[in-house]
């Protein structure tokens, strides 16, 4: 069955008409590319806990939740009696408030290597203002990515970027003069040779950003020793090294990857999870270079809804829900129900992997870098993924991105996931 005859058997009138208009107005018809599904999105009316619906009155178990934030699921009621309750007092004051540092003991603690932190309002920004701190610090310009990693939509890192820009064939993004990426270095995941060769190399080099699991060129789990292997090398060549945990803090476990791998970073960003839904992000380390931050330091960065109250009431009940509810207990159960129920009902050119509550089906050989995941069949992928959405199961619509559960997710629900695939993955 081709992608559109797929199509034509949900019914999606009523989206194809707001699409109609969207695309009119927005481009591509959406606010973020991810979003744009060929050919067009559903559109969706609300959602509540494991389940999303949408405006032609289609029912979906939700395996993207908003790319990775709504680790409860959606509109959790302590989180909403929260936000209610922080409405009724104001939601921006532009002057401190003590949730801040509340919050920020919270994740001090929970994060040891971040001494010092900064509230922003997106993991973009987070990024962007961590790379900044960086380079201030070190004196130094270029910086080092992996290839195919995200850290968010800004001039430093859309080169071999993933997820949407990987997915919409543009991973080097047009309008950036060469100037600004030419102290963005690359080297590939799971190569720490690469790594090493190219810091021994290069004198001016302020840092490297990694996702310590790749979350944004479909699933990819660090080898054997690799994250140990890139501190030390980064410690023996006099570079930071900074952990965008923005997809795995919170989730891989409370303390993130840092944690889950024992790992300790200069600096790291958070974001997703840490607002619980609401736009934001944080940018943390250590001390010494979070003091370079202005107005305690020479780097500047600032924004008016950072430290936002609505946002950090949200995240702050999310976090202390997770610390005391037992949340990753049952998520790493239905996630490792999820993989026994998929291991030996795969055809064979189809793999799977899972980590916390992070998962992804691979049209090819599982990756252990860009390159590998480039391999993948994606327009298969994206047969696949009408295929799930008519069986009632929706997933990120690309093999470029990962796979969520959250704390709503129930046995049922992965029953129903693993029948959909498995069903689906027979017919196509
Ligand atoms: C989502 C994401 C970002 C960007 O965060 P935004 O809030 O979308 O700006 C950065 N890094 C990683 C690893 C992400 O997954």
């Amino acid at each position: 069955m081709s992608d559109l005859d797929m199509f034509n058997s949900l019914n999606l009138k009523k989206s194809e008409e707001v699409y109609r208009k969207a695309v009119e107005l927005l481009p591509g018809g959406v606010s973020s590319p991810v979003r744009a599904v060929k050919p067009f999105p559903f559109y969706v009316r609300k959602a509540k806990g494991s389940k999303i619906f949408d405006i032609d009155g289609n029912e979906y178990i939700d395996c993207c939740m908003a790319y990775g934030p709504l680790i409860l699921g959606h509109s959790h009621p302590e989180v909403v009696k929260a936000i209610k309750s922080q409405l009724e007092d104001g939601w921006l004051y532009g002057t401190p408030i003590e949730l801040e540092i509340k919050y920020a003991e919270l994740i001090r603690e929970i994060y040891p290597s971040m001494e010092m932190l900064r509230f922003v309002n997106s993991g973009s920004e987070a990024t962007m203002s961590a790379l900044r701190v960086a380079r201030g610090y070190t004196g130094r310009d270029k910086i080092v990515k992996i290839e195919g990693s995200f850290h968010g939509a800004h001039d430093a890192v859309l080169v071999k970027a993933g997820s949407g820009a990987t997915t919409h064939g543009i991973p080097n993004s047009a309008g950036i003069p060469s100037d600004f990426v030419k102290n963005t270095l690359q080297v590939p995941y799971n190569d720490a040779e690469s790594l090493s060769n190219l810091l021994e190399r290069d004198e001016d080099i302020a840092c490297v950003i990694l996702e310590p699991i790749m979350g944004n060129s479909s699933l990819i789990l660090p080898e054997g020793n690799y994250l140990r292997e890139v501190r030390e090398i980064t410690e023996e060549n006099d570079v930071l090294l900074i952990f965008d945990e923005i997809i795995t803090g919170f989730r891989v476990s409370i303390g993130g990857a840092q944690e889950f791998y024992g790992i300790k970073p200069d600096i790291t960003t958070l974001g997703k999870i840490a607002g619980g839904g609401l736009p934001c992000g944080i940018f943390g380390g250590r001390k010494d270079i979070m003091k370079m931050i202005a107005p305690s330091g020479g780097v500047y960065q600032a924004g008016t809804f950072s430290g936002n109250p609505l946002t950090l009431t949200a995240g702050y009940t999310v976090v202390n829900f997770l610390l005391k509810e037992g949340v990753h207990k049952h998520l790493n159960e239905i996630t490792k129900m999820l993989e026994d129920l998929m291991v030996d009902r795969l055809p064979d050119h189809i793999t799977f992997s899972a980590i916390s509550s992070m998962f992804c089906v691979y049209f090819g050989e599982r990756p252990i870098d860009y390159q590998s995941a480039l391999t993948l069949d994606s327009s298969k992928f994206n047969e696949f993924f009408w295929m799930l959405l008519k069986s009632g199961v929706f997933f990120p619509p690309s093999q470029y991105e990962t796979c969520f559960l959250s704390y709503s997710h129930t046995e049922e629900d992965v029953h129903r996931i693993s029948e959909a695939i498995t069903g689906c993955l027979r017919e196509l």
